[in-house]
């Protein structure tokens, strides 16, 4: 049985409610304590959507938190437990030991024209960077400091191996095993000609590798990461990176594989 300290993060429906208030009464029961400030198990109660806010809340502490989710919803990819087999987590920890899987995820710096750092994010899923206008985006992609392309369009999505089955798989992009310590780039319906040009499919990028965007109109600037959305009067520039210092853990106590959760998602039920 787990020991320490926990917290419940449920999303605001009947059933999420109803589970959270059963998992606390257990959890207490196991002599297990509440503290919704310093926690060493996270538990998410809802669909994605609760995941990435429950990420988002306790980002200062990722390092030190553990982290399960019960899926109430109709899709959930981070997920091993339903609201029909919720129960079945309790005889699973009673009975398991659990293995912790740790999955990498983005870090951005964005800088306004005069070099100033205007904000610094960790993204579970992607990041995507577009005009909050709805006109073109156009920017300088480099690789590590090399100019790579130039990119007009409607934007990038600059994915994390967990979320290369969310925004990013929608735009073509290639499904990636969680726990690969790489990063995805996807272009949004770019357009192409002499003047823009890139290369079309999406890029695999290492743990090693910086990604630098140069918007050229620096104006109107939005930078979306995961759920939440950030309008900046100027970007020069953004860099992102897969974090070094942070990564999210997950407790698993059963051998259901990325794999197998693709295929029940997205192909058949079987
Ligand atoms: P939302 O409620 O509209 O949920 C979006 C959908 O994405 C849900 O069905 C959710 O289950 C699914 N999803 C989220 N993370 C996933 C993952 N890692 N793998 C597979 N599916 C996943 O929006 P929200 O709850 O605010 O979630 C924000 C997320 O929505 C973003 O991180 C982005 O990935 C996704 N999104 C998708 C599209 C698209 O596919 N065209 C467009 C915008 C945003």
């Amino acid at each position: 049985m787990l020991k320490g300290k926990f917290c419940i993060e449920t999303r605001d429906d009947e059933v999420s409610v109803k589970i959270g208030n059963k998992l606390k009464e257990f959890l207490l029961a196991s002599n297990m304590k509440e503290d919704t400030e310093n926690p060493d198990y996270v538990f998410a109660i809802g669909g994605d959507g609760t995941v990435l806010r429950t990420f988002n809340k306790h980002i200062d502490n990722l390092d030190k938190i553990k982290f399960l989710s019960i899926h109430t919803g109709h899709l959930g990819f981070y997920t091993d437990y339903s609201a029909q087999n919720f129960e079945k987590l309790f005889f699973d920890m009673l009975a398991l030991e659990p293995k912790i899987e740790q999955y990498p995820v983005l870090r951005l710096k964005a800088y306004c024209e005069d070099g100033k750092l205007v904000g610094e994010y960790y993204s579970l899923n992607e990041i995507t960077v577009n005009n909050h206008t709805g006109t073109t985006y156009a920017a300088k992609v480099y690789i590590n400091g090399v100019h790579f392309e130039s990119f007009r369009g409607d934007g990038l999505c600059i994915s994390t191996p967990t979320g290369s089955t969310a925004y990013n798989k929608s735009l073509g992009g290639a499904v990636i095993h969680p726990q690969s310590a790489v990063y995805q780039v996807t272009e949004i319906a770019a357009l192409n000609n002499l003047v823009y040009r890139t290369l079309g499919n999406s890029l695999i990028l290492s743990e090693d590798d910086e990604l630098t965007i140069k918007p050229i109109n620096a104006d109107n600037h939005r930078i979306s990461v995961d759920h939440l959305h950030f309008n900046y009067e100027t970007i020069s520039k953004l860099q992102i990176t897969l974090a070094k210092d942070k990564k999210i853990s997950f407790i698993r106590y059963n051998d259901d594989s990325f794999w197998q959760r693709v295929k029940r998602s997205f192909i058949s039920n079987d």
